[in-house]
């Protein structure tokens, strides 16, 4: 029996090829890189592993019903770690929130900025949880392929206010600004703008509370490789250093996917996980339905790009959380100048990652592997040359951190590596260098957003952050699922 074909190896495309090869369909995964994982590759220098991506993983009842579904324990692939606090928030006044499960533990750092905003924050849990219930629960693995299905929806999305923004939603119910920083934060971790995002996306403070916060043993690599060997345990074939070339199409379907070496595998149908703009603009362009999709995608608004900073120090800083978020002085136009505005901040809010405070393998003994990004526009909003703007940001990153947060880091640095928007778009063809795909706003959000079915090429299907329901761990496996139950039905016909 021909294969069918996922092009990429990030976490959707992953999820994804476990799907349909546990459901008996013969599957090849095409990954251009010389490892899996996409955004979630991971580097390895001088006894240092730096996962280059994502770092929070939440729900793992998404991760873990793969290996159910294939019959195997997950425990067997990748052991799960807890992380507490959760998040360690920061600001440069000295004030320190430590973002927790515990309802106890959370309340008491809320009443340390404002005790009128503990009751606030009872309700805004309650919006959360309810949204979370709509918004994730039972829309978040359905596909939408039919304006009709976004009109099914449309009550329970007016009723929950979806056209309020993040912060606006947050705002209602929580005063102190610190603490509406505190809870509205979390969109830029999917690339939404809280100002511009769909309230909906508050459902990420409940699933965080209702699963909590983990990191696998060996880093978030260690999942990408249990699920990869969960995948060949299956029977599915990987290829690394396979980047597609093209897709070929007999008129409304997909025949054959060509490889840059010359390849070229005769396929039953094709998921792609790679870029939205990629996939019809470059692999499909010649199809005329495919460069219409793509010149319609370029025209959407992409969600901002990162700036990533990975480094080893000979010295474990166990000052630090596991995750940190390192405010700035500026938050509302800051953002606004990320998503809106041509040129790059003198200012900057931090995400670092210190990893050996959950697993010390990751570094040699007595030293430490981190990261730190900082949100930065994407090519369309502000075209920077960033082979001149990295090692400036870097120079400023390090400084920063030195001086606020990890003092002696530049005497201790033993290796860095810089991940800029430029990456992003020749390492991962990521359209303007985005981080995170289509930006996450309601009219680009569920129908509105890149269907996980081609509505013109029958046997041509998306999957990962570009597709319903969007980027994120969760959000990608979600689309996985919602992808493969398109696909199983119509390869089982
Ligand atoms: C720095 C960073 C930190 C993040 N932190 C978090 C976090 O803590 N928690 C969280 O949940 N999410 C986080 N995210 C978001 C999350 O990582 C992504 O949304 C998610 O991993 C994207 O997965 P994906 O399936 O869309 O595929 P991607 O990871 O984008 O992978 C797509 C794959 O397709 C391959 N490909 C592209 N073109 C071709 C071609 N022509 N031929 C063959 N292969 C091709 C690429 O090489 C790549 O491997 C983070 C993202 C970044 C960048």
């Amino acid at each position: 029996m021909k294969h069918t074909t996922v092009i990429g190896a990030g976490f959707g495309g992953l999820a994804l090829a476990i799907r349909l090869q546990a459901a008996g369909i013969p599957t090849r995964l095409l990954e251009q890189r010389d490892k899996p994982g996409g955004r979630a590759y991971v580097y390895q220098d001088q006894g240092f592993t730096f996962d280059a991506g994502p770092t929070v993983i939440t729900d793992p009842t998404a991760i873990e019903e793969l290996f159910t579904l294939a019959g195997k324990s997950m425990r067997d692939y990748v052991e799960l770690l807890t992380v507490t606090p959760f998040y360690r928030l920061c600001w440069e006044s000295g004030q320190v929130f430590n973002y927790d499960n515990d309802q106890a533990r959370l309340e008491a750092e809320i009443r340390k900025f404002n005790p009128r905003d503990v009751a606030g924050y009872q309700r805004f849990l309650d919006y959360s949880r309810a949204v979370f219930a709509e918004g994730y629960l039972k829309l978040g693995t359905v596909p939408f392929l039919s304006f009709r299905d976004m009109l099914r929806a449309a009550p329970q999305l007016a009723r929950l206010q979806a056209w309020r923004s993040v912060y606006s939603k947050v705002a209602s119910f929580i005063e102190d600004e610190k603490l509406r920083q505190a809870f509205s934060f979390h969109s830029l971790l999917v690339g939404g703008n809280p100002f511009a995002t769909s309230s909906i996306y508050t459902l990420i403070h409940a699933l965080e509370r209702e699963w909590g916060v983990w990191f696998p043993r060996g880093g978030t690599g260690a999942l990408v490789q249990g699920m990869l060997k969960l995948f060949q345990d299956l029977g599915g074939t990987l290829e690394l250093n396979a980047r597609v070339s093209h897709i070929e199409a007999q008129g409304e379907a997909i025949s054959a996917v060509h490889l840059q070496d010359g390849r070229v595998f005769e396929t039953r149908a094709v998921a792609s996980n790679a870029d939205v703009v990629h996939t019809y603009g470059d692999l499909l362009g010649q199809h005329p339905a495919a460069a219409a999709q793509a010149s319609k995608l370029k025209g959407k608004r992409m969600s901002n790009s990162l700036f990533v900073l990975y480094f080893g120090l000979n010295h474990h800083h166990d000052q630090l959380a596991h995750h940190t978020v390192c405010f700035g002085p500026r938050y509302r136009e800051l953002i606004d100048e990320i998503f809106n505005h041509d040129g790059l901040a003198e200012d900057f809010s931090l995400y670092l990652h210190a990893p050996c405070v959950t697993d010390p393998s990751l570094a040699p003994p007595g030293c430490g592997s981190y990261y730190v990004l900082a949100p930065v526009p994407h090519l369309g909003t502000a075209d920077l040359d960033w082979s001149v703007e990295g090692p400036r940001l870097r120079d400023r990153i390090f400084a920063y951190l030195e001086q606020h947060y990890m003092p002696g880091l530049r005497s201790q640095l033993m290796t860095h590596r810089m991940f800029t928007p430029f990456d992003f778009r020749d390492e991962l063809n990521a359209y303007q260098g985005s981080a995170f795909s289509v930006e996450p706003i309601l009219r680009q959000s569920a129908w509105f957003r890149p269907h996980n079915r081609d509505s013109h090429i029958r046997n041509l299907y998306l999957v990962g952050a570009g597709t319903h329901p969007g980027a994120g761990i969760p959000g990608v496996i979600g689309s996985a699922k919602a992808t493969a139950r398109l696909m199983l039905e119509d390869l089982h016909e």
